[in-house]
């Protein structure tokens, strides 16, 4: 059983394709996709929490999951230019504003459309 969610921005008008989070046919794997970003090239992209270190393919920088209350930790290198994000008071995808890999602002909101299986 997943979530199928998107996430669309506020700021600068992203939208992500359709995102099946979770691991969807009870018990079919051993892994988790969740929605991630790099902190390097801000590669958006689900990945595999369950397994973690996940790199980006890219530029092989590990990525930082949204919904981890580490979150603006492991994306802001500096603390004094960190934005507040959902994830310093939930981990709840789909509660409060998150960093948005197109302009970096904390302005992108997850969306529920629907579970799948
Ligand atoms: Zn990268
Ligand atoms: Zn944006």
């Amino acid at each position: 059983m997943g979530e199928l969610l998107r996430a669309i921005c506020s700021e600068c008008g992203f939208v992500s394709e359709d995102l099946y989070t979770g691991f969807g046919f009870k018990g079919a794997g051993d892994h988790s996709m969740e929605p991630s970003i790099c902190p390097k090239c801000f590669s958006f992209k689900l990945r595999d929490r369950r397994h973690p270190p996940q790199m980006c393919y890219r530029c092989k920088t590990e990525v930082v999951f949204y919904g981890d209350r580490q979150f603006s930790v492991l994306f802001f290198p500096d603390p004094l230019h960190s934005e507040t994000v959902a994830e310093d008071s939930t981990d709840r995808l789909t509660k409060g504003r998150h960093v948005c890999p197109e302009c970096l602002r904390a302005a992108l909101v997850f969306e529920r459309l629907g579970h799948w299986d």
